[in-house]
């Protein structure tokens, strides 16, 4: 839960912010450590670049899962050695591998770019050892393939196998794959693993090679909404080791990743926006706050497609939409500190943002506490996919602040 009274007294100041909580972030990490002893984790920068959040989030021993060079060089900077840092992204421009080659491991998003990486390395005189992005033959829920923007297809690497094996500039150390972000079922998590190093081993022995790394993407979900059951990541963590042991013959030395953004963050921030004006149109309440398409634009997405789409629960579109009631909206204020629903004074109100577009609105018809002007109203599960995503440049508005609060209670 997050901290009222550093919440009520920062609104003083500020009309909208971001808190971020480092004893939240730590005990999501530290759990996952716990739960999967012989697995390094690397952290999805762009679900949260605060710079305090990172530094946190390395500090438990994760890794890097760069999706830039921009990404790839604040890594560098907080520390990470080469081997700590995964560069995995399509597009790769030539500027982008020769400025992260010494300092990251590239994971080549397509063939083309394995030749452009395999020229520069010539160039250089040099090899470069590379991890591999496949775009496999199945998904988390079916038995084939998909097209992807993502990734070179498992077919295309078997019919390339002479090109590959004959480069001299590259040699393929890793392979990479992620599918799908936000699952919460142990059984399809694991299958999904057991997949994943089925793929791996046929590439390695395509190829005729040891692979140095698997990395197993993302998928670790989190409960959004008051429904979903929690991801059971002990049990999915002793699966995963009873995996391993089962493979240990293919597995020489291969060091095993999971990546993950919104597991390690998501839950350890909360966005606070200030009531600063209510009003009654043709009987619907608007309460109107500060920034919020512009300051955490998820709401108002989420708020866009549900309304739209005539789909009871629609699907996922992540990291823009994840699904319906993601978010929960709670009301602050320093007379009862928190108002609840059990309140004599419920009414049905529109919270809207002080952007001029009608898009802007968060929530509609929702149920609340009664709201003055000066309240503040509180949105859930805002430490990943939150500051990053959000369209600042939009109508010249004061960004929101990103606020940190430390082991120590201090504010950053
Ligand atoms: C964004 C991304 C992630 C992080 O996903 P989460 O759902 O936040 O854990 C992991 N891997 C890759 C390749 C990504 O693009």
């Amino acid at each position: 839960m997050f901290n009222k009274q550093v919440i009520l007294n920062k609104a003083k100041e500020y009309n909208s912010f971001y808190l971020y909580d480092e004893n939240i972030i730590l005990e999501y990490t530290q759990r996952l450590k716990n739960n999967f002893p012989q697995v390094q984790f690397l952290y999805s920068i762009k679900s949260n670049s605060h710079n305090h959040v990172i530094k946190t989030v390395f500090s438990q021993g994760f890794g890097a899962d760069a999706a830039s060079l921009g990404e790839v060089q604040i890594s560098s900077e907080y520390g990470l050695s080469k081997e700590e840092i995964y560069y995995s992204a399509p597009g790769k421009t030539d500027h982008d591998i020769v400025n992260s080659m010494e300092k990251s491991v590239i994971i080549a998003d397509s063939l083309s770019e394995i030749e452009r990486i395999d020229k520069i390395a010539e160039e250089k005189n040099t090899v470069v050892e590379i991890g591999v992005r496949i775009n496999p033959n199945f998904t988390f829920y079916s038995s084939s393939g998909v097209p992807s923007k993502f990734g070179i297809d498992e077919e295309d690497i078997y019919h390339k196998l002479e090109w590959l094996k004959g480069l001299n500039g590259v040699k393929i150390v890793g392979l990479h794959v992620h599918s799908r972000s936000q699952e919460l079922d142990v059984e399809v998590m694991k299958e999904y693993y057991r997949k994943v190093f089925d793929l791996s081993f046929r590439v390695q022995e395509k190829l005729g090679i040891q692979l140095k790394f698997i990395n197993l993407g993302s998928g670790l979900g989190i409960p959004y909404t008051k429904q979903d059951e929690e991801l059971d990541t002990k049990k999915l963590g002793i699966e995963t080791s009873e995996m391993l042991y089962k493979f240990k013959g293919k597995l020489s030395g291969t060091k095993i990743y999971i990546e993950t953004g919104r597991y390690a963050v998501c839950k350890s921030g909360v966005y606070a926006t200030k009531v600063l004006d209510i009003k009654t149109s043709f009987g619907k309440k608007f309460v109107i706050l500060d920034n919020t398409l512009n300051g955490f634009i998820r709401p108002s997405i989420a708020n866009m497609i549900t309304s739209y789409s005539k789909d009871e629960s629609p699907c996922a579109n992540e990291p823009l939409f994840t699904q319906k009631n993601a978010f929960e909206f709670i009301v602050l204020n320093n007379k009862v500190e928190t108002k609840s629903v059990d309140d004599s004074e419920i009414e049905t109100v529109t919270l809207v943002g002080n952007l001029c577009t009608s898009t802007d609105v968060i929530a509609d018809n929702i149920y609340l506490p009664k709201v003055n002007v000066g309240d503040i109203v509180v949105v859930t599960n805002a430490g990943s996919y939150a500051a990053a995503l959000s369209p600042m440049q939009f109508a010249t508005m004061n960004p929101p602040k990103q606020l940190f609060l430390t082991r120590n209670g201090d504010i950053i």
